[in-house]
Protein backbone atom coordinates (compact mmCIF):
# COMPACT_ATOMS: atom_id res chain seq x y z
CA UNK A 1 0.00 0.00 0.00
CA UNK A 2 2.57 2.58 1.07
CA UNK A 3 4.66 1.68 -2.13
CA UNK A 4 1.59 2.44 -4.22
CA UNK A 5 2.29 5.93 -3.66
CA UNK A 6 5.28 6.01 -4.88
CA UNK A 7 4.43 5.44 -8.09
CA UNK A 8 1.44 7.98 -8.47
CA UNK A 9 3.04 10.60 -10.25
CA UNK A 10 3.99 8.29 -13.27
CA UNK A 11 -0.07 8.66 -14.77
CA UNK A 12 0.74 11.85 -16.04
CA UNK A 13 -0.55 11.38 -19.34
CA UNK A 14 -3.67 10.94 -18.55
CA UNK A 15 -3.88 13.62 -15.90
CA UNK A 16 -2.36 16.03 -18.61
CA UNK A 17 -5.83 14.81 -20.63
CA UNK A 18 -7.70 15.44 -17.61
CA UNK A 19 -6.28 19.18 -17.49
CA UNK A 20 -7.10 19.85 -21.17
CA UNK A 21 -10.37 18.92 -19.81
CA UNK A 22 -10.73 21.14 -16.74
CA UNK A 23 -9.28 24.23 -18.58
CA UNK A 24 -12.16 24.14 -21.16
CA UNK A 25 -14.84 23.86 -18.29
CA UNK A 26 -13.05 26.47 -16.37
CA UNK A 27 -15.38 29.43 -17.62
CA UNK A 28 -18.33 27.23 -16.20
CA UNK A 29 -16.68 26.86 -13.01
CA UNK A 30 -18.52 27.19 -9.79
CA UNK A 31 -17.07 28.49 -6.63
CA UNK A 32 -16.04 25.55 -4.18
CA UNK A 33 -14.10 25.38 -1.37
CA UNK A 34 -15.24 22.79 1.00
CA UNK A 35 -15.51 19.19 -0.14
CA UNK A 36 -18.48 17.31 0.10
CA UNK A 37 -19.04 14.93 3.31
CA UNK A 38 -19.29 11.19 2.71
CA UNK A 39 -20.22 8.70 5.82
CA UNK A 40 -20.85 12.22 7.83
CA UNK A 41 -16.99 12.88 8.11
CA UNK A 42 -14.88 15.43 5.64
CA UNK A 43 -13.05 13.25 3.03
CA UNK A 44 -8.99 13.25 3.67
CA UNK A 45 -6.85 15.08 1.00
CA UNK A 46 -4.22 13.32 0.05
CA UNK A 47 -1.00 14.36 -1.10
CA UNK A 48 1.78 13.02 -2.77
CA UNK A 49 4.86 14.85 -3.95
CA UNK A 50 5.99 14.58 -7.93
CA UNK A 51 9.52 13.85 -8.19
CA UNK A 52 11.21 17.17 -8.56
CA UNK A 53 13.66 17.15 -11.18
CA UNK A 54 14.00 20.45 -11.59
CA UNK A 55 15.58 22.69 -9.23
CA UNK A 56 14.15 25.93 -10.51
CA UNK A 57 10.74 24.66 -11.57
CA UNK A 58 8.27 24.68 -8.53
CA UNK A 59 7.30 21.44 -6.51
CA UNK A 60 4.17 19.61 -8.36
CA UNK A 61 1.70 17.50 -6.32
CA UNK A 62 -0.52 14.82 -6.87
CA UNK A 63 -3.97 15.13 -4.80
CA UNK A 64 -7.32 13.15 -4.39
CA UNK A 65 -9.82 12.74 -1.73
CA UNK A 66 -10.92 9.66 -0.38
CA UNK A 67 -13.63 8.63 2.72
CA UNK A 68 -11.42 7.37 4.95
CA UNK A 69 -14.74 5.48 6.69
CA UNK A 70 -15.57 3.49 3.19
CA UNK A 71 -12.40 4.50 1.16
CA UNK A 72 -14.44 5.85 -1.96
CA UNK A 73 -12.80 8.28 -4.55
CA UNK A 74 -14.10 9.59 -7.57
CA UNK A 75 -13.10 7.67 -10.65
CA UNK A 76 -12.72 8.97 -14.59
CA UNK A 77 -15.02 6.36 -16.98
CA UNK A 78 -12.05 3.89 -16.85
CA UNK A 79 -12.29 3.44 -13.30
CA UNK A 80 -8.99 5.41 -13.02
CA UNK A 81 -8.87 7.59 -9.69
CA UNK A 82 -8.81 11.32 -10.73
CA UNK A 83 -5.84 13.27 -9.27
CA UNK A 84 -5.32 16.76 -9.15
CA UNK A 85 -1.63 17.38 -10.77
CA UNK A 86 0.31 21.21 -10.12
CA UNK A 87 1.63 23.21 -7.83
CA UNK A 88 -0.48 22.45 -4.49
CA UNK A 89 -3.46 25.44 -4.49
CA UNK A 90 -3.72 23.93 -8.13
CA UNK A 91 -3.53 19.92 -7.81
CA UNK A 92 -6.01 21.13 -4.45
CA UNK A 93 -8.41 22.83 -6.64
CA UNK A 94 -8.49 20.12 -8.87
CA UNK A 95 -9.10 17.47 -6.57
CA UNK A 96 -11.75 19.52 -4.58
CA UNK A 97 -13.33 19.58 -8.08
CA UNK A 98 -13.62 16.05 -8.71
CA UNK A 99 -14.53 15.21 -5.59
CA UNK A 100 -17.10 17.82 -5.65
CA UNK A 101 -18.41 17.20 -8.90
CA UNK A 102 -22.12 16.39 -9.56
CA UNK A 103 -20.56 13.97 -12.62
CA UNK A 104 -18.30 12.24 -10.14
CA UNK A 105 -17.84 8.92 -10.47
CA UNK A 106 -16.92 6.96 -7.18
CA UNK A 107 -15.40 3.59 -6.26
CA UNK A 108 -13.80 1.86 -3.46
CA UNK A 109 -10.01 0.64 -4.96
CA UNK A 110 -9.03 -2.04 -2.77
CA UNK A 111 -6.10 -0.59 -1.18
CA UNK A 112 -7.98 1.50 -0.02
CA UNK A 113 -11.21 -0.46 1.15
CA UNK A 114 -11.11 -0.57 4.85
CA UNK A 115 -12.99 -4.16 4.97
CA UNK A 116 -10.04 -5.58 2.98
CA UNK A 117 -7.60 -3.98 5.26
CA UNK A 118 -7.02 -0.59 3.13
CA UNK A 119 -5.85 2.43 4.77
CA UNK A 120 -4.85 5.97 3.85
CA UNK A 121 -1.69 6.99 3.98
CA UNK A 122 -0.89 10.72 5.44
CA UNK A 123 2.79 12.72 6.01
CA UNK A 124 4.15 12.86 9.47
CA UNK A 125 3.17 16.30 9.74
CA UNK A 126 -0.46 15.94 8.87
CA UNK A 127 -1.35 14.27 12.36
CA UNK A 128 -2.81 16.94 14.06
CA UNK A 129 -4.80 17.94 10.89
CA UNK A 130 -5.86 14.03 10.65
CA UNK A 131 -6.93 14.35 14.54
CA UNK A 132 -9.09 17.57 14.31
CA UNK A 133 -11.15 16.14 11.34
CA UNK A 134 -11.57 12.94 12.52
CA UNK A 135 -11.35 13.47 16.27
CA UNK A 136 -8.82 10.01 16.22
CA UNK A 137 -5.23 9.79 16.49
CA UNK A 138 -3.98 8.68 12.96
CA UNK A 139 -2.55 5.96 14.65
CA UNK A 140 -5.70 4.70 16.44
CA UNK A 141 -7.38 4.40 12.89
CA UNK A 142 -5.04 2.62 10.79
CA UNK A 143 -3.70 -0.03 13.51
CA UNK A 144 -7.16 -2.22 13.40
CA UNK A 145 -6.90 -1.79 9.28
CA UNK A 146 -2.92 -3.25 9.52
CA UNK A 147 -4.75 -6.06 11.43
CA UNK A 148 -6.96 -7.14 8.77
CA UNK A 149 -4.78 -6.16 6.26
CA UNK A 150 -2.43 -8.82 7.84
CA UNK A 151 -5.41 -11.25 8.31
CA UNK A 152 -5.89 -11.13 4.52
CA UNK A 153 -2.77 -11.57 3.84
CA UNK A 154 -2.32 -14.66 6.25
CA UNK A 155 -5.53 -16.18 4.48
CA UNK A 156 -4.19 -15.64 1.67
CA UNK A 157 -1.06 -17.12 1.94
CA UNK A 158 -2.79 -20.23 4.07
CA UNK A 159 -4.92 -20.13 0.77
CA UNK A 160 -2.00 -20.98 -1.46
CA UNK A 161 -0.12 -23.33 0.56
CA UNK A 162 -3.42 -25.44 0.42
CA UNK A 163 -3.33 -25.00 -3.48
CA UNK A 164 -0.03 -26.40 -3.60
CA UNK A 165 -0.70 -29.54 -1.84
CA UNK A 166 -3.68 -30.44 -3.52
ZN1 LIG B 1 -17.57 7.33 2.75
Amino acid sequence: MGTFDNYECEGQMDIFDWLQQDNEEKSQEVEISEPNKCCGVTPWLHKSKCVHWDENKPQYYMMRYICPKCGKMAVDNIGWPIRGYGVYEDAAQQALKAWNSPDAVFEIKDYYDPKKGGYITINLDEEDEWFNLYGQSYQDYKAPLVEIANEEYRKKKMGEHINEKS
